[in-house]
């Protein structure tokens, strides 16, 4: 099948193909949009079944940047990587050069980052090869480093807003928290909601992940097979993406859905069945764009951590704004997200209005 006929193909500006045989890097860059800026979203190392299945994954991904960007009122397109690794081949530091370098080759009009299977460390052999890379260590109290503790405060104070909305209380004391994956983003999440009095249900697929959690605070933890159809009030998928779907949304318990995975609905029809169910979705790619808020700031060189904080405070009002749009019409929170998206990016391709992306990243009045 060529990429053009591929039923996740959206338009996408360009879709590039890398493979260094010395290092054994094989990567697809997908930039899906440079209307509001260069392409940017993180890398992704992941053992796909097949290419096909890295190209669909990267198509998405990218696309989910675009209307991430856009959302967050940053001044940067959608793209996204991903490496596909043999699971028995350990990261080298080459690889990450050869990267760099395919990075390089697009000339700024994609910048990298770290994704899930990607730590700072692999971005600073990336730094070697090319300047359109973000998400490097952290200097003094500018934005940088690790953007995934933003990430998780983004979906902490998105999930605080989904149960005010949804459950009519403003305090998560005693609210029954699962959380799908306890890596980067789901371990910091889980200890911003036991600080704030919830109760957490976790699963991982690696025992050393949910070990790690399980020995710093209380926690229950269940088979990765058990988490979606658990007794909690709010789920959070914080591990990979076509979670949500026609089969989980069945057995799910959870009156809210609300974490930081990337294309958490298997395809947008999920979202109509959700409000069927009377189940708030709070949209991945707007309750999850702390990390991304961090990166562009580090990128930008613009503003230091505490700026960061304010501009992920702003994700909760972002989030009322859908959720009250949503009760009002009726429409479901990922479509209301998805056209809101698309307007800023046809407005600022038409160069009408680019006030409108200012304009949501501003709290509520
Ligand atoms: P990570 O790789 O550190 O953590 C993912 C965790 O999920 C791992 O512990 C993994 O073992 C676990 N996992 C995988 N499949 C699972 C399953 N079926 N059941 C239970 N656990 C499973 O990645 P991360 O950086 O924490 O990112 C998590 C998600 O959030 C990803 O979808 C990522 O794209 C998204 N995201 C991350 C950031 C960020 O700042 N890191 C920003 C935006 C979105």
């Amino acid at each position: 099948m060529s990429v053009f006929d591929h039923p996740e193909f959206d338009q996408h500006e360009s879709v590039h193909y890398f493979q260094d045989p010395q290092t054994e890097l094989k990567a697809i860059i997908a930039i899906h949009s440079t209307a509001l800026g260069p392409a940017a979203g993180g890398c992704r190392r992941w053992s796909y079944v097949s290419d096909a299945e890295a190209l669909t994954d990267v198509l998405r991904l990218s696309r989910g940047m675009t209307y991430k960007n856009a959302v967050a009122g940053l001044p940067f397109g959608g793209g996204k990587s991903v490496i596909l690794a043999d699971p028995s081949t350990s990261k080298t530091p080459g690889l990450f050069r050869a990267f760099g370098r395919a990075v390089a080759s697009l000339d700024g009009k994609y910048i990298t980052a770290e994704d899930v299977g990607i730590s700072v460390e692999d971005m600073l052999q990336v730094r070697g090869e090319t300047r359109f890379v973000s998400g490097l260590p952290q200097s003094g109290q500018a934005a940088g480093g690790d953007p995934s503790p933003w990430t998780a405060l983004g979906v902490f104070l998105g999930i605080q807003a989904a149960v005010e909305i949804r459950l009519d209380t403003g305090s998560l004391r005693g609210i029954k928290v699962g959380i799908q994956g306890v890596g980067h983003v789901g371990h910091h999440l889980c200890r911003l909601l036991h600080d704030a009095g919830a109760e957490l249900t976790i699963a991982d697929v690696k025992r050393e992940h949910w070990q790690q959690v399980d020995a710093d605070m209380p926690v229950t933890v269940v088979a990765p097979s058990e988490l979606l159809s658990a007794d909690v009030d709010v789920l959070a998928p914080c591990a990979l993406g076509n979670v949500i779907n026609m089969d989980s949304i069945s057995r799910m318990r959870a009156k809210i859905v609300a974490g930081a995975a990337n294309n958490q609905l298997s395809n947008s029809h999920d979202g109509a069945r959700l409000v069927e169910q009377n189940i708030l979705y709070a949209p991945d790619y707007v309750i999850n764009a702390g990390g991304i808020i961090s990166v562009a700031r580090e990128y930008l060189e613009q503003g230091s951590e505490d700026e960061v904080r304010n501009e992920v405070g702003l994700i909760p009002d972002r989030l009322r704004r859908i959720f009250t749009e949503a009760q009002t019409t009726s429409k479901a929170t990922n479509r209301i997200a998805d056209e809101l998206a698309r307007r800023i990016v046809a407005d600022a391709s038409s160069d009408a209005d680019d006030d409108l992306a200012e304009e949501f990243s501003q709290p509520a009045s």
